[in-house]
């Protein structure tokens, strides 16, 4: 079996209503999935995160190299992709984009051999993960303490155990938002914050020693990823445990970061971290220091599929009779074609998402959504 051809779906959605993040504003939903095709019909899926045009380029930069190649040498063809930008590239989107491929060439390999991605990552230890709802993002034209109280009230309504609210904008301000939303949830909800690095050092200080009598499991990017000694700071001068690593690229990229304990939990994302590949190492790094991982996740179907079985195949820890469980991170923010694209949406029941089991990511694409989202403007995010 050789690769034959490497393709990128570039998909868009103009959305009705804007909604941002501290890092980014969001007015239309972009994904870039990548497709390689092999000489026998075989075809493997994966996704990138990030910004999607620059993504796709990269992909297709890469693309050279892997024509040809047996893509069940996923070992080989990642070395291979990572030497070939190394000098230029080291993290951002040359890892992105390889990210996209080497779940891909994981997801050909699972088909190869009839079995799901995580029966080859050496096995599945659960058939399904509990969920936490993502969302909460400021939104024009509301106000944003109602709005975002009454949002985390249904995800409790559906069935969630935990939800995760965006901070990071203005310490007071979110103060409120935060006390609406235990008020909203009760307290026996988890909840976890994210300031997709909004504050400085002193402010992020602040919000954490005043909000951590609402009972809160992590703050999630206090401060700008570049800032180790700040995020060691934090969890010296705050009782939050601290969380982070979504734009931590690679085992190189997580070995400082890991080392030197600057978080508590640490949040790879397998579509942005190196694929499978790197995030088998990054696990096992996570696992020598004791630090608690829970995945990043933010895109299609394709990447909580992809997701999903790494998370199957994460081992029970500690190993006590009823052991920590890994949760998932469900976007639930707007999002038409997140689901479209596959046959078989991935949805929760009750708050808990089942673990594919069909042969490699375990998903079916379906093509029709792919043509009916297609960026076709090549209008880039502008946030
Ligand atoms: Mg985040």
């Amino acid at each position: 079996m050789k690769i034959a051809e490497v393709r990128t779906h570039v998909l868009d959605h103009r959305l009705e209503r804007a909604f941002e993040s501290a890092s980014g504003r969001f007015s239309r939903r972009q994904h870039v999935l990548v497709e390689v095709v092999c000489d026998d019909g075989t075809t493997g899926w994966g996704e990138c995160l990030g910004p999607v045009l620059p993504n796709a380029a990269i992909v297709k930069a890469y693309a050279g190299w892997l024509t040809g190649a047996n893509p069940l040498e996923t070992e080989k063809i990642w070395l291979t992709l990572y030497n070939a930008l190394r000098d230029q590239g080291q993290r951002g989107l040359t890892v992105t984009a390889l990210s996209g491929i080497d779940i891909a060439l994981w997801d050909i390999k699972g088909k190869h051999f009839g079995v799901p991605v995580s029966v080859l990552l050496g096995g599945r230890f659960r058939d399904s993960v509990r969920a936490y709802a993502t969302g909460s993002f400021r939104k024009d034209g509301v106000d944003r303490v109602t709005d975002i109280a009454g949002e985390v009230a249904g995800y409790r309504r559906e069935g969630f155990h935990a939800v995760k609210v965006k901070i990071g904008f203005d310490v007071e301000e979110d103060l409120r938002v935060l006390e609406a939303v235990r008020e909203a949830i009760g307290p026996d909800m988890r909840l976890m914050i994210d300031a997709n690095h909004g504050y400085d050092t002193l402010e992020a200080i602040e919000l954490g020693n005043r909000a951590a009598q609402l009972g809160i499991d992590w703050f999630e990017e206090p401060v700008v990823p570049e800032h180790l000694a700040a995020y060691r700071e934090l969890r010296a001068r705050q009782p939050i445990p601290v969380a982070g690593g979504e734009t931590w690229h690679t085992r190189w990229g997580m070995r400082e970061p890991v080392e030197t304990r600057c978080v508590d939990i640490l949040q790879p994302d397998i579509c942005g971290t190196g694929g499978f590949t790197e995030m088998r190492r990054i696990a096992d790094l996570a696992s020598l220091h004791g630090i608690r991982l829970v995945p990043h996740v933010w895109g299609t179907a394709v990447q909580i599929a992809a997701s999903l079985q790494f998370m199957a195949a994460l081992p029970p820890n500690p190993p006590r009779p009823e052991p920590l469980e890994p949760i998932l991170e469900f976007d639930r923010t707007d999002n038409p074609f997140r689901q479209a694209v596959v046959t078989t949406p991935i949805e929760h029941d009750g708050g808990v998402v089942a673990i594919p089991g069909g042969p490699g990511l375990g998903i079916e694409i379906d093509r029709d959504a792919l043509v009916r989202f297609s960026l076709k403007d090549d209008c880039v995010q502008v946030r």
